[in-house]
């Protein structure tokens, strides 16, 4: 097939042809989310570029399948394997289990996504079920040299490698420039830059989930993570790794240098990494300021494909700014897309050649570094051209919407009001009143009752199958 995607890989550090391993098929791996809280929006950007991204490589006729981790234990509050286990951090929190934890915000994570329209990768695996397969890769590394045992704990030893940053030539300044200062350098490592590939002396003696291992009961470090359970589902070659630009360095930097130590060969030949988000003051995160979720969106009267839309309008690698003006515009032009798109006539006969014209515009566009505003520019010219019936425009926009995934073809439903339980069985009891009224013919005090639930804004109607209710104001 005709590999004509073409995106920056950070490995290369150029726009570069896409060519997979294997003829049409593609082996993509996502870093999952750390699940100790709701995803911040900022995140929530990464992952929906790479929807974008994995969306175009199917759109364009590739067989992808992609698989994500769930950090669910190992991940530090620092990714430089210091500071409190997140997971054990939010299990405090909110007085929980740590495994309650992951599955609450496992979900909530995945919510987030359903309501993005992100597409749930072919394999999700949490790193809780795979220890086996990280004890065997340290088991290896160790074997082969690779790495050490200090104060109990198994590192990684970047100095056995022939180049250790291959993302990047990072100087010092730049490395302390993303080390908190609270962060207390591990006077086990040998060298600055060394990991934990196995923790069994935790300077937190609550650590939740511990294993048996050959090195003692203890958890493995976060970047093996990755490395292991992209092996396990993708094999010993991968095509595509993403994430967020934070990855670059250290996770996705130890996540090579382990993989391709313990594979003997190269790992993964395409990176792909996706910027910030920012607001006016700068990087926006968790500790600063309002905590930005897609739930916060919602409250705000935001849906969450306008702030889909906003991130498609900008490219990927460039920051991303913030603000509530910002989106309301979005709003606007989200709405009158849809409002346009809703109204073409769709009993025409769909003309082939300007479909695959304009079809093919699109794939250009995201052919080119994943230009998804020009993407969504082809969207509005297509809309705009006289020489094209709606109903093929119909069918354009169908067929756009697979890859940009703002529901753009679809009516929207009747807001229905969420009822609470209260509400509900008042309604339901109502109902039965209503219906031994009727019963004793006391058509009066049935009719009273159908007022009085109209005056809650409750409509009753009878059905063959039986009184149906709903809510209408
Ligand atoms: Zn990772």
């Amino acid at each position: 097939m005709d590999n004509k995607m073409k995106f920056f890989n950070t490995l290369t550090k150029k726009v570069e042809q896409f060519v997979p391993n294997e003829e049409g098929k593609v082996a993509m791996y996502t870093c999952g989310p750390t699940v100790y809280h709701f995803a911040h929006i900022g995140n929530l950007r990464s992952y929906i570029m790479e929807d974008v991204l994995e969306k175009s490589l199917r759109y364009i006729g590739y067989d992808v399948k992609r698989v994500m981790n769930i950090t669910d234990v190992g991940h530090l509050a620092s990714d430089a394997d210091t500071g409190e286990d997140k997971m054990l951090k939010g299990a405090k929190r909110e007085n929980k289990t740590v495994m309650e934890i992951a599955k609450f915000y496992t979900d909530a994570f995945f919510e987030d996504c359903k309501k993005l329209n992100i597409k749930r990768p072919d394999v999700v695996e949490p790193a809780t079920n795979c220890i086996d397969e990280f004890i065997h890769m340290v088991e290896v590394l160790l074997e082969k040299g690779y790495a050490y045992i200090a104060g109990e704990n198994v590192y990684f030893d970047t100095s056995k490698l022939k180049e250790y940053h291959i993302f990047f030539n990072h100087n010092e300044d730049e490395l302390l420039a993303g080390v908190r200062d609270d962060v207390s350098e591990d006077i086990n490592k040998k060298n600055k830059n060394d990991f934990v590939l196995w923790f069994t002396k935790s300077k937190f003696e609550d650590q939740a989930l511990k294993w048996d291992s050959p090195w003692g009961v203890g958890y493995p470090g976060w970047h093996i993570e990755c490395s292991g359970i992209s092996i396990k589902h993708l094999g010993e070659y991968m095509d595509l790794h993403c994430g967020g630009v934070d990855n670059i360095f250290p996770h996705h930097t130890n996540e090579v240098a382990q993989s391709e130590a313990y594979l003997g060969h190269k790992w993964c030949n395409y990176w792909f990494h996706v910027h910030h988000l920012n607001d006016k003051s700068g990087k926006m995160s968790k500790s600063k300021g309002e905590f930005l979720t897609v739930s916060l969106l919602e409250s705000k009267g935001i849906n969450p494909l306008v702030y889909r839309m906003f991130c498609l309008q900008s490219h990927y690698r460039k920051p991303l700014e913030f603000s509530y003006e910002v989106m309301d515009n979005v709003a606007t032009a989200y709405t009158k897309l849809k409002k346009k798109v809703l109204e073409l006539k769709k009993d025409e006969q769909v003309d082939k050649a300007k479909f695959d014209e304009y079809k093919t515009r699109f794939e250009d566009a995201l052919c080119n570094d994943l230009n998804t505003s020009s993407a969504i520019t082809v969207v509005y010219d297509m809309l705009k051209a006289t020489d094209i019936n709606d109903t093929t425009k119909y069918e354009l926009v169908k067929s756009y919407d697979y890859v940009l995934s703002l529901d753009l073809t679809k009516e929207d439903e009747v807001e229905t009001k969420a009822v609470d339980a209260e509400l509900e069985s008042f309604i339901l009891a109502k109902i039965e009143e209503r219906a031994a009224a009727k019963k004793e013919k006391d058509f009066a005090k049935a009719d009273a009752i159908r007022d009085e639930l109209l005056a809650k804004g409750v409509t009753i109607k009878d059905t063959r199958e039986g009184v149906k209710w709903e809510i209408t104001q």
